[in-house]
Order: C-alpha cells, then sequence, then structure tokens
C-alpha cells in the first residue's frame, strides 16, 4: 500500500514463509507451485497488482471454523514434522504458513470491505477446503476459506457466497457451513472422485438446506461445460442469495495439464469463470470479491492460470465458449433437481 486511506485494485497477499511448508520429497503440494506463481509474476507483474505480506490469523480467528483441540494439535506440532493423514503432513515451517495462509484471507475480507483494495488474491499455501473444524485432511490444515467467511460475518456482511472451482469437492467447507443459511457453499467438482463428498444429494440441513450446492461433474469437462454450470445453476443461485462478499475457492486442478485430475480447462475457461464471479460481486455487493488459491499441480498451468485471473481483477473479459455437452447438463440439472426438492428452486435463466 502506498500510504493510509488510499485503495489499490488488486491486493495480492502472499509470504515466502509459505514456501517453508514442505509436505515431502515428491508431494505434489510442493512449495514449486507458489514459486513458480510468483516466478511468473515477478517476470512481468500484470496492471494493478499491489504485494503485501500478511499477518497470521488469531486464535479467535481460528476457533471461529476450528475446535480449540484441533489448533492445540497443530501448534504443538510446530518445528516438528509429523504425518496428519497419508495426504497430510508438517514440516517445521508449517503451523507459521498455515496461521499465514489463513491470516492472509482474512486480511484479503478485511481489504476488500474496508474499500482499501478493489479485489483481493490471497496467494497461499497449505490449501484449505478440505480441512474440516476437527482435523486436518488432503494437503489442507485449516481451512482458509471458512475463517475468511466468518472474518466476513464478523465484519458486518449478513450473507457470505463461498464458490469452490477447484477439481476436488471442498468437504472441510461445505461441512463446517452445512447447517448455516448466511454462508452459501458452491462447488464444481469431478466426481465421483476424492475426497468422495459432493453428490448432487448434498444441499445442507436444518436452517442451512438449499445453501449447499453441488454440481458432481464426470472427469471431460470443458471450458463452455463449466460455462454452463456458470450460467445455468451457480449465477442464477448466487443472484438469489444476493451476497454482501463473494469469496472464491480459486483451485487450478481443473486444468487440461493437471496431473491429479481429468478435467479439459484452459487458462481462458478460468479467465470466464473469474469474470463471472467478476461482475456477480459487482451487481450483487459493489465488487467484494476475494479469491484464495487452493490446489493446482501443473506448474506452467498453475502459474498461468492465476494470471489470467488477475487480468481480469486488472480489467480483462473473458467469455465462456459454447457448446457444453450432455454430461454437465445432466449434472445441472440432477442439482437444479435437489434444490427444488429441497424447497429452494433455482430460477430459470
Ligand atoms: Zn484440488
Amino acid at each position: 500500500m502506498t500510504g493510509g486511506g488510499t485503495s489499490c485494485r488488486t491486493l495480492i497477499l502472499t509470504d515466502r514463509r509459505f514456501l517453508a511448508h514442505d509436505a515431502g520429497i515428491g508431494h505434489p503440494e510442493s512449495p514449486a507451485r507458489l514459486r513458480a506463481i510468483l516466478t511468473d509474476l515477478e517476470r512481468a507483474p500484470p496492471a494493478g497488482l499491489v504485494f503485501e505480506e500478511p499477518r497470521a490469523a488469531t486464535d479467535a480467528e481460528i476457533d471461529a471454523v476450528h475446535s480449540p483441540a484441533h489448533r492445540a494439535l497443530l501448534r504443538s506440532l510446530a518445528g516438528k514434522r509429523a504425518r496428519l493423514d497419508p495426504d497430510t503432513a508438517m514440516s517445521e515451517g508449517s503451523w507459521e504458513a498455515a496461521t499465514l495462509a489463513a491470516g492472509a484471507a482474512v486480511g484479503a475480507v478485511e481489504a476488500v470491505w474496508s474499500g482499501r483494495a478493489a479485489s483481493a488474491f490471497a496467494l497461499v499455501r497449505p490449501p484449505g477446503h478440505h480441512a474440516e473444524a476437527a482435523g486436518a485432511m488432503g494437503f489442507c490444515l485449516l481451512n482458509n476459506a471458512a475463517i475468511a467467511a466468518e472474518a466476513g460475518r464478523r465484519l458486518g456482511a449478513r450473507r457470505v457466497l463461498v464458490l469452490d472451482w477447484d477439481v476436488h469437492h471442498g468437504n472441510g467447507t461445505q461441512h463446517i457451513f452445512a447447517a448455516r443459511d448466511d454462508v452459501m457453499y458452491m462447488s464444481a467438482h469431478q466426481y465421483p472422485f476424492y475426497p468422495g463428498t459432493g453428490a448432487a444429494t448434498e444441499v445442507g440441513a436444518g436452517a442451512g438446506r438449499g445453501f449447499t450446492i453441488n454440481c458432481a461433474l464426470p472427469g471431460g469437462q470443458r471450458d463452455a461445460d463449466y460455462g454452463a454450470v456458470f450460467h445455468d445453476l451457480f449465477l442464477p443461485a448466487a443472484r438469489v442469495f444476493a451476497p454482501d462478499l463473494v469469496l472464491v475457492s480459486a483451485g487450478f486442478d481443473p486444468h487440461e495439464r493437471d496431473p491429479l485430475a481429468d478435467m479439459r480447462v484452459t487458462e481462458r475457461g478460468f479467465a470466464a469463470m473469474a469474470t463471472a464471479v467478476a461482475d456477480l460481486a459487482r451487481e450483487s455487493c459493489g465488487g467484494k470479491l476475494v479469491l484464495l488459491l487452493e490446489g493446482g499441480y501443473d506448474l506452467a498451468a498453475l502459474a498461468a492460470s492465476t494470471r489470467a485471473c488477475l487480468e481480469v481483477l486488472g480489467g480483462r473479459r473473458e467469455d465462456f465458449p459454447r457448446g457444453a455437452g450432455a454430461e454437465a447438463a445432466g449434472a445441472i440439472a440432477e442439482t437444479r433437481a435437489a434444490l427444488a426438492a429441497a424447497g429452494r428452486p433455482v430460477p430459470e435463466t
């Protein structure tokens, strides 16, 4: 930031200390991921970016989402190496990285909420959306998106949308907000696939019934198919919800070159998704939009896709190509039927 009170277009919250989280040799969620993004941005920075280092999330911010026992366990492993589940490990710098990642998510929300930044992208690791209230899972230690959503609520947002385009279902985020009508969770993901959750019939519970939206897609979906998911499902549902704040769990593992999954999305597709959420945020809440990095495991695809989204935050527009296939249409129809059965039908477009 340049001086008090000035606002910038796009705030990037990132920190070299994220590179000190090391899940082990050969692990796909490696420090090289963030290094690839930062090297690419340093080589040719898109216009309008301001870089800042985040603060660590406070205990209270973490405890708004996670059990004190989970926080205590992670803290007790600070400075050590430990394995938390078959996919999830900590190194000496992991606790600090995790608290900074969650703090970056909160700081991004604070910046757009106050108007200090037009939008923000927290370029963090470890990722967050698989972390449950009481446990680490799937490369994730703390649920950055959930912690950010709670921070937004405390700042005064009445309705927070979390849109998750990572190729894996964000089980943690869904479960944390399943019974809530003030935080809507929507996800498009490969299914059946890791972590096994995210069926169309999972629509939330109690007061939160109809506020969880899962588009469970077979592998192989392309930019045009994601376009149908956005235009026929996500955007009409989000307009009814009318969020005060839009958060995106931005994973770039639906990319066609990603080694962990089977989708066929390109950089142009991610730019079109970013355009769609930026338009939604402008219509609904004066543009209050925060992107949070989740997965993405092909280094060049990850860097190029992150850049494409940052170009959109800087003013580029990209439309989805036409020509969605029958599989996407079928998945969308299944989700729409489940939401109608839950008493929260999505308007026809
Ligand atoms: Zn993922």
